[in-house]
């Protein structure tokens, strides 16, 4: 067996890089160095000022490095590497001479769990300024990856572990959250003094943080007319109302017949307040940005004879009560389970008979492809209401092969009835009797 040697470390947060160890600078007079350390590419190391950290024992085991903390003050921590040297020293000399010593008792080191703490405590100090889903990714990764591994010491994590806690995630998660969680606890295991390059082979790597962008899903000629065959007249108009206007879930329930603009042919989106039923109802775009939709001549005729149906109601596809449907979801998977259209093989089928290929959202998606076949991209860009057009050009080309009719629903007649009408009497200046 080799010599073993142990090293002398400072791991210190560099500002703009974050966390780093780089070798402990020994002075002429045989001290440390204190606050000091090397850093930088291997043949241009360069002494820097590094006071906000600590030292550390670096040990090998196999090729796995392992850290123990010595604390900050200087002279305690070379006394801990000489005495690390002085135990190294002996038990390489017996390896060589072919005895076995009993290993020393181990260090005290910091438990997983503490670690855990002190790096949540870490991730949640307001000058990294973190948003509160990062901190409730790194929040789900302690809690979780801890008591899947089993273990109590960083130093007993393996790569198994690392493997165990992925698996369990791909059991509960899309491949994507998998993905995530497994770059952020690379974060925490390097944190708590491994280093994820040397535990995890890069086979492994390059698996666990792989996943196939979905593709956009949107719905087919046969899948949309099979679901409104089995409608109601309410569900009907919901449900074209999604498919011709694109809007969001929310957006849909808090539509009001007072934005819907049959002159103009337009659907104002706006923030509003409003007083109904002797409550205070507010709504708020996503991003607070009005947009204006143009209601296709389908959605028109719906919407004229939906109005006929419920002619006092505020909400365009309100509850009976006249209150913003905040359901509208439940109400598509049970119209496609109706409908037959549960693929049968998904994880919501088997659970609960309520299949994942139904979703609102894909209504929204279907717009954008099926618009962008028939209508300018800034055009359907201001209608969908993104800022930018990349968030828009995953949707180029998903319509594909959609049938013609389904893509006729997107066109704009050329001239508008108001054009062809006759021009009201009232707008002459009056005539009087004498
Ligand atoms: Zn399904």
């Amino acid at each position: 067996m080799a010599n073993q040697t142990v090293s002398l470390l400072r791991y210190a947060k560099l500002p703009g890089l974050g966390w780093r160890r780089g070798k402990a600078i020994l002075g002429k007079t045989g001290k440390l160095t204190p606050d000091y350390m090397l850093f930088g590419a291997q043949n241009n190391k360069q002494k820097i000022y590094a006071p906000d950290g600590h030292y550390e024992l670096r040990y090998f085991d196999g090729k796995l490095p392992r850290y123990r903390d010595v604390g900050n003050d200087p002279t305690y921590a070379l006394e801990q590497l000489q005495q690390a040297q002085r135990e190294l020293r002996l038990k390489n000399a017996a390896d060589a001479a072919g005895f076995i010593i009993p290993s020393p008792k181990q260090p005290k080191t910091k438990s997983l769990a503490e670690f855990g703490c002190e790096f949540l405590e870490h991730k949640k100090s307001p000058s990294l300024n973190l948003s509160e889903d990062a901190i409730k990714l790194y929040t789900a990764i302690v809690e979780e990856f801890i008591p899947i591994s089993g273990k109590t010491y960083p130093q007993d994590i393996t790569e198994a572990d690392v493997i165990r806690y992925c698996d369990v995630l791909d059991k509960r998660y899309a491949a994507r959250v998998r993905s995530t969680r497994y770059t952020s606890l690379r974060g925490f295991l390097f944190y708590c003094g491994l280093e994820p390059k040397r535990l995890i082979s890069a086979s492994v790597h390059k698996r666990l943080k792989s996943y196939e962008k979905r593709k956009v899903r949107i719905y087919s000629g046969a899948e949309i007319t099979a679901l409104l065959k089995i409608c109601d007249p309410y569900h009907h108009t919901l449900f074209m109302l999604a498919l011709l206007s694109g809007m969001r879930d929310n957006e849909l329930s808090h539509l009001l017949w007072q934005q819907i603009d049959f002159e103009a042919n337009v659907i104002r989106l706006q923030d509003y307040v409003i007083q109904h039923k002797g409550k205070q109802i507010v709504f708020k775009l996503k991003d607070g940005e009005a947009r204006n939709i143009p209601i296709f001549p389908m959605l028109r005729e719906e919407l004229l004879q939906w109005r006929k149906q419920r002619p006092n109601s505020v909400f365009v596809v309100g509850t009976t009560n006249d209150q913003p449907n905040v359901k509208i979801l439940d109400a598509l998977k049970r119209k496609a389970r109706k409908a037959g259209l549960n693929c049968g093989l998904c994880l919501g089928c088997a659970a609960r008979n309520e299949c994942h290929r139904f979703h609102t959202h894909y209504f929204r998606s279907s717009f954008a492809s099926y618009a962008l076949k028939r209508n300018d991209i800034r055009l359907v860009q201001e209608w969908m209401g993104h800022s930018d057009l990349e968030t828009l050009a995953k949707y180029v080309g998903a319509a594909e092969n959609c049938p013609a009719w389904l893509a006729e629903l997107y066109v704009l007649p050329t001239t508008t009835k108001a054009e062809e009408e006759k021009m009201p009497s009232s707008i002459e200046f009056p005539k009087f009797s004498e």
